[in-house]
């Protein structure tokens, strides 16, 4: 029976591979940290980890994971309303609203379930989502699970989300979203802005701060700090599984009537099990470390004001950027694939990207920095860079 599908997958995988889309995993045999070692044996250091704030290795947070296996033990065979909720989970769900200085907040398994599960209990045909065009693939996903009407806007364009508000004013509520940082470029969106459209069209709005938290604004606590919005954004999503540990978890913080109507009604909140005791006391401890100081926020802003000094410096083009994602522009597809290849020889592992993950024509690698890097990591990678720069005829 499976021979007719079987025929038609290995003809589009191969698409896939000749398309040069087909994706590779590199095996990571260390713990995930600044210097990975891979399967090949190579020690190299590492820019492609959504690891913020250095978190994902931390001593005190690896503790509190193993002492909650044995306070609370190791999993919870249950939704959150059968029997999944522990002191911890509800411990978690107050951090992380102080964290955000919002009424409450809803634990999920990723952020992808958050987004996933968010529209749909509060919105219905009579309602409208308008989103920004780059938003993340989870956020799409929950749109399409909504039977709300759908308006996008080019990424940004407040010129555009006042059309799309303007034309969308017949339905009942009506809500932006944005990703708080976009992924590719790493700017943020201006959510000064959109709030203010938000209140002259009198919509709600939500924010994904999943590569925003933990690093844009003051203290890193998302670009609702930035542009001092607190308290304005109706919902935002986020995630446990960068900035925050690494791990694995997602949440929904915001008003608090949105977070009880999300505990009655939204699916993977009701339909899947509640994240184990070791990841929800390893975010407890997560946020312990970030209220006790702000050295880790600060580390990471340093580290990457200096890499994007010393490569603007070395003559490489960035894209403009107010996150720790920074996306050195070599345009050519072939390129960055080459690029990239060479700078693994160095001993750098960076990501390169190109269409259809990025428009034609602005093929890039992708440079995350993480608290966890020390200035000679930092020096070691432009000298790399450049080296290879230098090779491929990108600098002079
Ligand atoms: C990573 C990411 C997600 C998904 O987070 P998970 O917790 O890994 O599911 C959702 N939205 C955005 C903007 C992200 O960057």
């Amino acid at each position: 029976m499976y021979g007719k599908i079987k025929d038609y997958l290995r003809t589009e995988l191969e698409s896939i591979e000749n398309a040069g889309l087909y994706k590779r995993e590199r095996i990571i045999t260390s713990p995930q940290q600044a210097v990975i070692k891979v399967s090949t044996g190579q020690e190299v250091l590492n820019f492609c980890a959504n690891n913020y704030l250095g978190l994902s290795n931390n001593p005190r947070v690896i503790r509190a994971a193993k002492d909650a296996m044995d306070s609370h033990g190791f999993g919870m065979s249950s939704v959150r309303f059968i029997c999944g909720t522990q002191d911890l989970h509800k411990e978690l769900e107050k951090q992380i609203s102080d964290y955000f200085g919002t009424e409450d907040t809803i634990l999920y398994a990723a952020a992808f379930d958050a987004n996933g599960g968010v529209f749909e209990p509060i919105l219905t045909s009579e309602d409208a989502i308008i989103s920004d065009t780059l938003n993340h693939a989870s956020i799409i996903d929950g749109v399409r699970l909504c039977k709300a009407h759908r308006f996008r806007y080019e990424s940004a364009d407040m010129e555009d989300l006042e059309d799309q508000l303007k034309v969308s004013q017949t339905h009942r509520f009506r809500i932006i979203v944005t990703d708080g940082v976009f992924s590719m470029d790493g700017n943020v969106a201006p959510l000064d802005k959109i709030c203010e459209l938000a209140e002259k069209y009198d919509a709600m709005v939500m924010v994904d701060e999943c590569h925003s938290a933990g690093v844009v604004g003051d203290t890193g606590k998302g670009v609702s700090e930035l542009y001092n919005q607190r308290g304005k954004v109706d919902i935002i999503t986020g995630t446990l599984g960068k900035a925050f540990g690494g791990a694995i978890g997602g949440f929904t913080t915001g008003k608090k009537e949105i977070i009880e109507m999300l505990r009655q009604r939204s699916r993977p909140y009701l339909f899947s099990n509640s994240i184990p005791p070791a990841v929800a006391a390893a975010g407890i401890e997560v946020f312990k470390i970030l209220a006790e100081s702000n050295d880790l926020h600060d580390k990471l802003v340093e580290n990457t004001k200096y890499f994007k000094q010393k490569m603007l410096d070395e003559g490489f083009d960035i894209k403009p950027s107010q996150s720790a994602i920074l996306a050195v522009m070599l345009y050519d597809a072939k390129l960055s694939q080459e690029f990239a290849a060479k700078l693994l020889e160095e001993g750098i592992y960076v990501i390169g990207f190109y269409y259809p993950v990025v428009p034609k024509e602005k093929a890039r690698i992708r440079v995350q920095i993480s608290a966890g890097h020390e200035k000679e990591h930092l020096d070691k990678a432009v000298e790399a860079f450049t080296k290879v720069g230098k090779e491929l005829g990108v600098l002079k």
